[in-house]
């Protein structure tokens, strides 16, 4: 049987077999950002056809879920062999290229999957084995996959930060969670109104829009799970690493005539959530031990 005292004795095996599931995980993080978008566009495309019949639209009939069907290659369509499909080893083996057709296959998949597992283990260093540890998990992947999504398709869906929101709730109701359930809403309703108030002001002064609607509810979410005070520290961290790689990428592209004038803020808000969830405590501390002496 697996209990406590089994996992403590055996700390470093434990640490491993987490960071593995992690990569494990990852693997599927990958179909999740890959497929959610067109599952999302399918059921957009249906709910048009219905709603509107005097619009002839073609809803393409093949359904699409996030088992069905296996892992093809998006080229030749040649279905992935299991022995093919091992996260990270097999895109070293096969040096990144399809086995079939030779087409290459993106870095970004096995860094998903080591990103994965650095997570994991980092959760899973930082907690501990507990209950909370698992919750905390299941915050990181859907972490990534709206990360992922967000940057590929400037669109953070509800059917991810959602359920992130009322799992935080849950949890701090359930005292699983260390966030006061009192902290957690009243983090979902500052985080959700500041981002919700800087839009509508960006929106009066300049006529554009800022950010999505789904921005706020992810700073909701993340309001929940670390509750109102790690906020401030969110909604910073975000903004400073957001603007400065925002630059960057200004700048790299300066020679192209198409400059891209929308940014996906939802990754740094995810990547800024997660690192406080962890570290929030340390970073207060150290705020107050050093800034306010
Ligand atoms: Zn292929």
């Amino acid at each position: 049987m697996l209990n406590t005292e089994t996992i403590n004795e055996y700390p470093t095996l434990f640490l491993i077999l987490v960071t593995l599931f992690g990569i494990i995980i990852g693997s599927f993080l990958n179909v999740i950002i890959y497929r959610l978008p067109q599952m999302m566009h399918q059921n957009w495309l249906e709910d048009f056809a219905e709603t509107f019949p005097e619009y002839p639209i073609s809803v393409p009939d093949k359904k699409m879920n996030l088992s069905l069907p296996g892992s093809f290659c998006p080229i030749c369509k040649t279905k992935i062999k299991p022995i093919h499909n091992v996260p990270i080893l097999s895109w070293l083996y096969l040096k990144g290229h399809c086995a079939y057709c030779g087409t290459k296959i993106s870095i970004r998949y096995p860094l998903v999957e080591a990103l994965s597992g650095a997570i994991s283990y980092l959760t899973y260093s930082h907690f501990g084995p507990s209950a909370y540890t698992i919750f905390c998990l299941i915050f990181a992947y859907l972490l990534i996959s709206a990360a992922f999504i967000d940057a590929d398709t400037k669109l953070l869906p509800d059917s991810i930060t959602l359920p992130l929101l009322w799992l935080g709730l849950l949890l701090s109701l359930t005292g699983v969670s260390p966030v006061s359930l009192q902290d957690s809403v009243t983090g979902a309703i500052i985080g959700y109104l500041c981002l919700w108030s800087l839009y509508w002001l960006f929106k009066i002064f300049t006529g554009k829009e800022g950010m999505g609607y789904g921005d706020f509810k992810l700073l909701a979410a993340l309001g929940v799970w670390c509750g109102w005070q790690a906020l401030p520290i969110i909604v910073l961290l975000s903004s400073v690493s957001g603007s400065t790689l925002g630059i960057i990428q200004l700048w790299m592209n300066r020679h192209h005539k198409e400059q891209t004038t929308t940014f996906a803020f939802g990754p740094y808000l995810a990547l800024a959530g997660w690192f406080c969830l962890l570290w929030k405590d340390d970073i207060m501390q150290w705020y107050i031990f050093h800034i306010l002496g």
